[in-house]
């Protein structure tokens, strides 16, 4: 199992950040050693002091498959969840002044928190758009839309089995709008699709 992110999929997220917006998604793997779920406690790693919450809409595929057209690509979908894609930022910004990779910043141990997993079909509107958010300590600090999305569910499909055969079980982070912020020790993060809680984090 493999997990593939979208970076800078929010506009608003990518102007915070100072970051051009990519023409073409901006693709980076995680491995499944990344993966945290079931309410799990997320204890903050002593390599960073800037770990950055990500909420992030996740895709779970549910048929094998390499260079999907686009029109075909919803087929390659049906379950779906809240994700955070734990960013060590401090690292992360080290590893972009370099030029270097950054999976020390994005990959590490427990930087993919699921919540529960459910059909796609239960979470869209009656637009066919997610609606999310996450909460801090009870406060809002994120709201996205997946109609703010620079590259959709379909094109994001279409555009990384270019690049890697998608197989069953496999997971895409489809981007995260803006407001992240660093987390703490102490910290309990909840993620919602409308008023319906589909992750729980604390941070220790
Ligand atoms: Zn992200």
């Amino acid at each position: 199992m493999k997990i593939i992110c979208i970076g800078r999929n929010y506009a608003a997220h990518a102007a915070e950040l100072n970051n051009p917006i990519p023409e073409t998604p901006l693709l980076f793997l995680k491995p499944d050693t990344a993966v945290l779920k079931d309410g799990k406690a997320f204890y903050h790693p002593n390599f960073s002091n800037d770990i950055h919450h990500e909420i992030e809409v996740v895709l779970r595929i549910c048929k094998n498959g390499k260079s999907i057209e686009q029109e075909f690509a919803h087929k390659y979908y049906d379950q779906s969840t809240l994700g955070i894609d734990f960013t060590a930022r401090d690292l992360q910004s080290k590893c972009k002044e370099q030029g270097h990779p950054w999976e020390i910043a994005k990959a590490f141990d427990n930087s993919a928190v699921l919540g529960e997993m459910m059909p796609l079909a239960e979470l869209r509107n009656a637009d066919g758009h997610v609606d999310f958010s996450l909460s801090k300590n009870g406060v809002q600090v994120q709201h996205g839309n997946t109609s703010q999305m620079l590259s959709n569910f379909d094109a994001i499909i279409s555009y990384a089995s270019k690049f890697f055969t998608l197989q069953v079980g496999d997971l895409i982070f489809t981007g995260t709008p803006a407001g992240v912020s660093q987390v703490k020790i102490g910290d309990v993060l909840e993620g919602f699709v409308g008023g319906r809680r589909l992750l729980y984090c604390e941070v220790k």
